[in-house]
């Protein structure tokens, strides 16, 4: 059997989301929530789920979690909701939905999801650099890229992973008027930023604005969800798989998401200590450190030393993201997620020591 001839060119090409093992190491390399909740919520949380029919199918619509999700997010009527298994998977269908000689375009550095599911379906996928001062949209390259490549699909993430921060609102309501294709706005940090374009949805037909509960504190449950028009939302229900939200996510997300001031409160703390982070290493002689708006923090180490700056705040027991070998604009970048206070004193001692050796 000759696998070559089997797959795909493209799924051979490609290879498998690395996950680092953090065993043992203080975590702050995935923008989770470091936060769990009280024990009197968990004993909630447990009872609700204890009449779960496990051995019947989901509900298919998720009827009740889209309705709280609707009113939760401040959604109005009109547009429709499509939930999905973390919103990868709704990146994944919208992607899957397009057809085949389809153009994505996106700016560079990004969500590497937008990349990697786009290759995998073999689309003609568009990497924009962002302005390498500000990781501002470079807005006449983007404009001139949607005139020749004509994208089905402009993926925007509002904050920006792995930059932080929140590109121009000018710019980007001058690519949504420029694109005869879908705009999605990606709002997985919408908890720790005070922008978004929800209340934009009804001025222009080809916005979808996507969220997800992973950074807000539900990782774990594996929950995304986009809205916008509801022909557009129609054709990615069609190609979902039924029973996409599994029984315990819906019972567990919909009670998490009741319990708002929870997680207020843990997004407040959150905030807090990305400025106390975030003045500290722009204290740090030699660091070069980004403004966010999202729950963690994009710095620059001296020139060609991030992967053993990395590496030696690792065996100090932290462990956070090398993106020095992505190269481009993310050349000696390291990412950190903000944590509990303990733990960002943890890497920030683990950071200096790392640059005082040499
Ligand atoms: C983390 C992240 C996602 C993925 O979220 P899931 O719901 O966990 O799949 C999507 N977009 C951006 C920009 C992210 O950083």
């Amino acid at each position: 059997m000759k696998i070559s001839s089997l797959f795909r060119k493209e799924v051979l090409a490609m290879s498998a989301y690395k996950v680092a093992d953090a065993t043992g190491l203080v975590k702050l390399d995935a923008m989770e929530n470091p936060y769990s909740w009280p024990e009197d919520i968990k004993a909630k949380w447990l009872e609700a789920l204890k009449d779960c029919p496990l051995n019947r199918y989901p509900d298919p619509e998720a009827g009740h979690l889209t309705a709280t999700i609707k009113r939760l997010n401040q959604i109005p009527d009109q547009f429709d909701v499509l939930l999905g298994n973390g919103s990868d998977e709704i990146i994944q269908l919208l992607l899957m939905a397009l057809p085949s000689n389809a153009s994505v375009l996106t700016p560079d550095p990004g969500f590497v999801m937008y990349k990697q599911l786009s290759l995998c379906l073999g689309l003609d996928y568009h990497a924009i650099p962002l302005l390498a001062d500000s990781f501002d949209l470079d807005l006449p390259a983007m404009l001139d890229a949607i005139e020749k490549h004509q994208p089905s699909v402009i993926f925007l993430a509002y904050p920006n992973n792995p930059t932080g921060n929140l590109f121009s609102e000018a710019s980007i309501r001058k690519i949504i008027k420029a694109a005869k294709g879908l705009v999605v706005i990606d709002e997985a940090y919408a908890p720790f930023a005070d922008a978004s374009f929800i209340d934009s949805l009804g001025q222009y037909d080809n916005l979808l604005v996507m969220r997800t509960v992973s950074k807000l504190g539900l990782a774990g449950l594996r929950l995304g969800y986009i809205a916008g028009m509801p022909d557009i939302i129609e054709q990615l229900h069609k190609i979902r798989l039924p029973y996409n939200i599994n029984s315990l996510t819906q019972i567990s997300a919909d009670f998490a998401l009741s319990n708002k001031a929870l997680f207020d409160q843990q997004t407040q703390q959150i905030c807090a200590e990305r400025s106390v982070v975030f003045n500290r290493l722009n204290a740090l002689d030699g660091i070069t450190v980004y403004p966010s708006a999202a729950n963690f923090i994009l710095f620059r180490t001296p020139e060609n030393r991030a992967t053993e700056i990395f590496a030696s705040i690792k065996q100090q027991g932290v462990l956070i993201k090398n993106l020095s070998p992505q190269g481009g604009l993310l050349a000696d970048c390291l990412r950190v997620t903000v944590g509990k206070p303990e733990e960002n004193e943890a890497f920030l001692a683990a950071l200096s020591r790392s640059l005082a050796a040499s």
